[in-house]
């Protein structure tokens, strides 16, 4: 609807990027939480600075969610800013709970009094179902984090429900339990970015500026891509889909819990081979596996049944795993020319 506006934490991320365009596309007014960087870059939001507002401070010093409702007063927050690895959350443990739990603690509470009519969508995520004894997961499976980053996730989930049902001054804090989903947009220390970019860079046969994994070295060394667990299992969909989903919780009169998945599952070996096959590479031929990318303890499977989201919401994903795939690899072939 025309003249709404919404602010985004996060924005400069994968899915910050992708509902920012889906916004102004809209009609809203689109302003972000931006982590100032000291060559003031903006990541993914960089070529549409002009038509969003933005706001530097970071979800550890509320002072700068504070100024920011402040001054725009949105009627829409969408809580994305976390610190999104799983892995990188277990050498990471303070950071996790601060940033994506007590953060996100902090724009509910400066909400409320700042902007107490604002909905507020917080990212909750399928990591917060560990290693799930029920399959497929829905909203009622129970929560049983298995790394730091789902455990800081799953506080926040709680604090949004808690909040909802406050008698005394309820809010909107409507969660979307997403499953993974993907994109060229992808940060590269995720397993699939880091499989298409590597695709890329091999058939390329690029030598130089070969991005780095989380262990600081080329995602690619002597020809070779270094990955965890093969058989890792997830539910993969593709980002721009899952924005759709967002704007559609967040137009509901009531907040609620969403899951927000393709109810498709695929091993991390399977996006692998798919992806060299687009460039007609054999995986076994790049692949290694180094037990320091497998996390101490698995997660897994997921695999999301997204009966609900159909249902209330009428959001299906529109992409298959193929394409997804094959949109990463083409765009990292163009990128890492
Ligand atoms: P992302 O690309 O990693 O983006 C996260 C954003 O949070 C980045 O813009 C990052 O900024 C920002 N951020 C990190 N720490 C911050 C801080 N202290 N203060 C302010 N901003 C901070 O993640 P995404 O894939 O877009 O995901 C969006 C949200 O959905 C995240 O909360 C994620 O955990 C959740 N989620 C994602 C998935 C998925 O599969 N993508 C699934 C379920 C849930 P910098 O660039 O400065 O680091």
């Amino acid at each position: 609807m025309a003249g709404k506006k919404a602010f985004i934490t996060g924005i400069s991320g994968q899915d910050g990027s992708y509902l920012t365009e889906f916004l102004l596309d809209k009609g809203y007014e689109v302003a972000g939480l931006v982590r100032r960087n000291a060559l003031a870059e903006l990541g993914n939001i960089e070529k549409f600075k002009e038509e969003v507002r933005i706001y530097f401070g970071d979800l550890q010093f509320p002072e700068s969610i504070v100024l920011a409702l402040y001054d725009f007063k949105p009627d829409e927050i969408y809580n994305l800013a976390s610190l999104s690895s799983p892995l990188s959350s277990f050498s990471d443990k303070f950071a996790s709970i601060m940033v994506t739990g007590v953060g996100a603690l902090h724009v509910f509470e400066r909400a409320k009094q700042i902007v107490p009519d604002a909905k507020i969508y917080q990212a909750s995520t399928s990591e917060m179902f560990g290693a799930p004894k029920q399959v497929p997961q829905n909203e009622d499976t129970p929560l049983s984090p298995a790394n730091p980053y789902a455990a800081a996730k799953e506080y926040a989930h709680r604090m949004a429900v808690i909040a909802r049902q406050d008698k005394n001054q309820p809010q909107f804090i409507a969660c979307g339990i997403l499953f993974n989903h993907e994109s060229p947009r992808r940060g590269l220390n995720f397993v699939t970015r880091k499989i298409s970019a590597a695709v890329a860079c091999i058939k390329n046969g690029r030598k130089e500026g070969i991005p780095l994994n989380e262990m600081g070295e080329p995602i690619v060394k002597n020809g070779k891509l270094k990955l965890g667990d093969l058989n890792a299992k997830r539910d993969w969909g593709y980002a721009p889909d899952y924005i759709e989903a967002m704007y559609k919780i967040m137009q509901q009169k009531i907040a609620d819990d969403f899951v927000v998945a393709t109810g498709e599952v695929h091993t991390v070996e399977d996006f692998a081979k798919e992806a060299f096959e687009v460039v007609d590479l054999n995986y076994n031929d790049y692949v290694e596996t180094d037990p320091h990318f497998v996390p101490p303890i698995q997660t897994g499977p997921l695999h999301g049944d997204a009966s609900k989201a159909k249902k209330v919401l009428g959001w299906e994903p529109k992409t298959k795993f193929s394409d997804l795939v094959r949109i990463m690899v083409h765009a990292d072939l163009a990128k890492f020319s």
